[in-house]
């Protein structure tokens, strides 16, 4: 079984006291690598070895073009290792191949992206009202960031916070989720080879009950970065609270796909297929309800239903297959459990309802492609996260009851909206409360575009120009002349 170690300091170490955990492959249910499982102790030096880095002339002396450089370098090399890291994300996370590809092909474009803004972050000269005095600002990095990211999509969120730390010159201590360690340490070689300095970029493997807090409240972190569930989300802040560190929160969501009667139905079709089953449902942005205009809601669902039941799925290591597996055990059971609430609340289960047993799932953990009609919009399966391929339908007959349902929600990440008006697309994309509205699309997203929660979905974003901001602090500065 391959054997993998963490990075810390610029050094390949096992964990202080030498535990370890194993890694499993969710399509064949098997063990196939061993992860370092840290301590407190391990954190604590992460923690230093950032914290020195940080202050090092290494890193602090770089100039900002110089820090874009090598971030640059990075991003080449991450292109040259695309595919190799799609095939470990793969093995580890049962993610689609060709989704690994195309997501690690595109990846490397927030490391340009944020290459090429590390040296146009610029400060201000403000023309103060006291006579005398010459006041302006400086942008400064905040210090050490720990990124702590879940097991979805992991290079991808932790790029999210990589690029633009990384960019604003702070140091980072990377904790990736217990379930996909492997491709996070792969990734961290390439850091090493691109020649960032000992110490700029750490990662701790580990369990977040294990190592989370004491890395969320440990003195030496400044900024806390973290994408999971909102109730460690919950957690994370209240704990940053206690040493007033900075956040910025990716948390769950409920996102509505809207289909109104004047949809072109087969892109709304296809859109709201492609919105809750990629990645098998587990997405933060996953459409996991429809909400379907009552006049068109019967020939609607037939067609979905159509399509939804064509889904290939198996082995996510080939090429054609469309739906893979759960990622992990837990995340198996707690699925298959909302079915069961949602076939105990009355909804009609319109397709699916179970564990996939078909031969091409192996022993993998797999759920049908599952959907449920008629489904009341305060019942659990239309107000609770699944993080699975289960989809709510429920009709509405007019756009305000659309907006209400639709935001009727704890959550406010995402929603989509298929319409061919166009002042119906402008009047939701305002009256939606959610940080991203797609209007007859689904899913795109952009390293030149903000990404964010509204409500319980977060706080703060990510990629775009506003990025980088979540790592800077202005600082102000008075001469007297
Ligand atoms: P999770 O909250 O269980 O874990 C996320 C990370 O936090 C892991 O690294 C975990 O080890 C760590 N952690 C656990 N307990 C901790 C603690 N007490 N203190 C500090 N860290 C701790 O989430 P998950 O199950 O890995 O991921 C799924 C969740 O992530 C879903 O709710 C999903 O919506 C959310 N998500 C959000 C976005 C977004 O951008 N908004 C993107 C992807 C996933």
């Amino acid at each position: 079984m391959k054997k993998y170690q963490m990075l810390i300091g610029g050094q390949w170490v096992d964990a202080l006291d030498d535990r370890t955990f194993d890694t499993e492959n969710p399509f064949t249910g098997t063990a196939w690598a061993q992860i370092p499982r840290a301590g407190a102790r391990d954190v604590d030096r992460a923690v230093a070895a950032a914290a020195q880095a940080f202050n090092a002339p290494s890193w602090s002396a770089l100039s900002a073009s110089a820090r874009g450089a090598l971030i640059r370098r990075f991003a080449d090399l991450l292109t040259t290792n695309a595919d190799r890291l799609a095939d470990i994300e793969t093995r580890d996370n049962g993610k689609l191949i060709a989704e690994m590809r195309g997501q690690l092909r595109y990846m490397p474009q927030w490391y340009y992206y944020f290459a090429g803004l590390a040296d146009k972050v610029e400060g201000r000269v403000i023309p103060i009202d006291k006579p005398g005095v010459f006041n302006f600002t400086r942008e400064e990095p905040l210090g050490v960031v720990a990124a702590i990211t879940p097991w979805n999509s992991p290079l991808m969120l932790a790029t999210w916070k990589l690029a633009p730390a990384l960019a604003a010159g702070n140091t980072i201590v990377w904790k990736p989720s217990e379930f996909s360690s492997a491709s996070a340490l792969e990734f961290g070689a390439l850091f090493e080879e691109a020649g960032f300095p000992p110490g700029v970029v750490n990662i701790v493997t580990g369990f977040g009950n294990e190592i989370g807090e004491h890395l969320v409240s440990h003195p030496g972190v400044d900024k806390i970065a973290f994408t999971g569930g909102d109730r460690t989300g919950q957690s994370v802040y209240q704990i940053a609270a206690r040493s007033i560190k900075p956040v910025t929160l990716e948390l769950g969501g409920k996102s509505a796909n809207i289909v109104f009667e004047d949809a072109v139905l087969d892109d709304a079709v296809k859109g709201v297929v492609s919105g809750i089953f990629a990645a098998s449902g587990q997405t933060c942005i996953a459409g996991s309800r429809a909400l379907v205009h009552r006049s068109i809601y019967p020939a609607f669902v037939d067609a979905l239903v159509a399509f939804a039941r064509t889904a290939r799925i198996g082995d996510p290591s080939r090429d054609d297959t469309q739906v893979g597996p759960i990622t992990t055990r837990p995340q198996l059971a707690k699925i298959l459990e909302y079915i069961e609430i949602a076939n105990a609340e009355g909804a009609k289960l319109a397709l699916g309802g179970k564990r996939a047993t078909d031969p091409a799932c192996g022993e993998g953990w797999f759920v049908e492609p599952t959907i449920f009609t008629d489904v009341g919009p305060k019942m659990r399966i239309a107000q609770e996260e699944v993080f699975g391929p289960v989809l709510a339908i429920i009709p509405f007959e007019s756009d305000e009851e659309a907006i209400e349902i639709a935001n009727g929600t704890i959550y406010g990440l995402a929603a989509g909206v298929w319409t061919q008006s166009i002042t119906r697309a402008l009047t939701m994309s305002q009256k939606l409360k959610a940080g991203t509205v797609w209007i007859n699309t689904y899913r795109a997203v952009s390293y030149m575009s903000p990404f964010g929660g509204f409500k319980r979905s977060g706080i703060g974003r990510e990629s775009g120009l506003s990025a980088i901001r979540e790592y800077l602090q202005e600082k102000s500065v008075w001469i007297d002349i």
